[in-house]
């Protein structure tokens, strides 16, 4: 089935505007989506009737607004497949659930010498918060290279296992380079090397059908903002026997059995990591996305993303001493990107100026940068209401770029 993509921009209000007055071409989805009406409207109609905080009041609207939040729990639940609704906790996004694990899961299981595995394509996110735990702990990191296409070098990783290794932490799809990483290979050969795994899903829930039990992750993060929802909302997937053992990673409200100058006992999950009040108009607007999505088709969204990911390559490879950084066999609809000697931020500048937003700089993947002995690059992120037209208006705008500098 084809996207009725006239229907689906009519459908995000943000992209039918006038950027210096030229066509509005929103090609920086990988730092965060824009949102459809209908999730719009949702966040605008719990406001306008539906407000009050959850958990806590016996009265009308504090039921309907924990009904309405649990109901997201549930849905996200069906969403990744995960076994427990009570499996699924909320967090501000991926970074806060990275955090949450790398803190309250090296409470319990990292020790002085043990050692914790990630990539060399890992976003910031899912390096400082294992390099903190080391750290605190006086444990090693170990980093999984990968080679000049952006492809992992599997053949590595059995080596870095050790009796010693307590947990692979490993992104679904790099955000700076495309690459999607066979994380379910990964999960089984970490497994037989008795090491549980997080998968950042930061870039790969908005784009592929996710199935926690079927992929046997341990824990699974992701951020709201990037599948089309608000910002603020996020989601930490953990399987039941490690949510059990692991401690609280806040204290306050709403995560208390009984509290005592003495002692205080703890919720069990999801509560237990939920202190505070949450961001239910986040939970809220993050149930409506995924309506949204559902609605379209995940298959179909997939299919039409890697056409347009396949017409871009094509294109921008056809221009003359245009260099793509990323050139993995399985990719995500992302293409980083650098045009002879010109610098990145020149490129992104003056795409800007016609109406063309790109994301240049390092993509808070410094390492990779490294890897690639470049100081940054343009880098193109696709969604689906994007469109061939989108890709044509790029490549003009990189024609531009290169005469003014030849
Ligand atoms: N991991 C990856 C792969 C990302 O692309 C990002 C954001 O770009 C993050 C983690 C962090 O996400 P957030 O800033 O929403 O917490």
């Amino acid at each position: 089935m084809s996207l009725d993509i006239n229907k689906i921009r009519a459908d995000f209000p943000i992209l039918n505007q006038k950027i210096y007055g030229k066509d509005y071409i929103y090609l920086d989805n990988g730092a965060t989506t824009q949102k459809p009406q209908q999730v719009i409207d949702v966040v605008s109609h719990f406001y306008q009737h539906s407000n009050s905080n959850i958990h806590r009041g016996v009265h009308y609207l504090s039921e309907q607004a924990t009904l309405a939040y649990e109901g997201v729990r549930k849905k996200i639940q069906t969403f990744i497949h995960a076994e427990h609704e009570h499996e699924i906790i909320f967090t501000k996004g991926t970074t806060d659930s990275i955090n949450l694990v790398a803190f309250s899961f090296g409470e319990r299981y990292v020790k002085e010498g043990d050692e914790v595995i990630i990539s060399a394509m890992e976003h910031h996110s899912n390096i400082v918060p294992w390099q903190m735990l080391c750290e605190r702990k006086n444990a090693k990191l170990k980093v999984i290279p990968f080679d000049k296409s952006g492809e992992l070098e599997l053949d590595k990783i059995d080596a870095l296992f050790t009796k010693k290794t307590r947990i692979l932490a490993i992104t679904h799809i790099s955000n700076s380079m495309g690459t999607i990483n066979p994380i379910k290979e990964i999960i089984r050969k970490a497994h037989q090397a008795n090491v549980p795994v997080l998968i950042d899903g930061a870039q790969s829930i908005q784009h592929l059908k996710i199935d926690v039990q079927d992929l046997d992750c341990d824990f699974f993060a992701f951020s709201g903002h990037k599948i089309y929802a608000e910002t603020g909302i996020g989601v930490l997937y953990a399987k039941e026997k490690y949510l059990n053992e692991m401690p609280p990673y806040q204290g306050g409200g709403d995560m208390v059995d009984k509290v005592s100058f003495e002692k205080t006992t703890y919720l069990g999950a999801p509560f237990k990591f939920e202190a505070g009040t949450p961001n239910y108009v986040g939970a809220i607007s993050l149930g409506s996305a995924i309506d949204y999505l559902l609605e379209i088709g995940l298959e179909n969204i997939a299919e039409y993303e890697s056409e347009l990911l396949k017409y871009a390559t094509e294109k921008l490879l056809a221009i003359e001493e245009l260099t793509i950084y990323g050139t993995a066999k399985k990719k995500s609809a992302i293409i980083s990107f650098l045009i002879k000697n010109i610098h990145h931020y020149d490129t992104g500048m003056i795409l800007d100026k016609m109406g063309i937003a790109v994301r240049t700089g390092t993509h808070c993947t410094q390492p990779v940068m490294d890897v690639l002995c470049v100081t940054g690059t343009v880098r193109a992120s696709f969604a689906f209401y994007n469109t061939k037209n989108d890709v044509d208006k790029l490549v003009e705008g990189v024609l531009r770029v290169k005469k003014m500098f030849d």
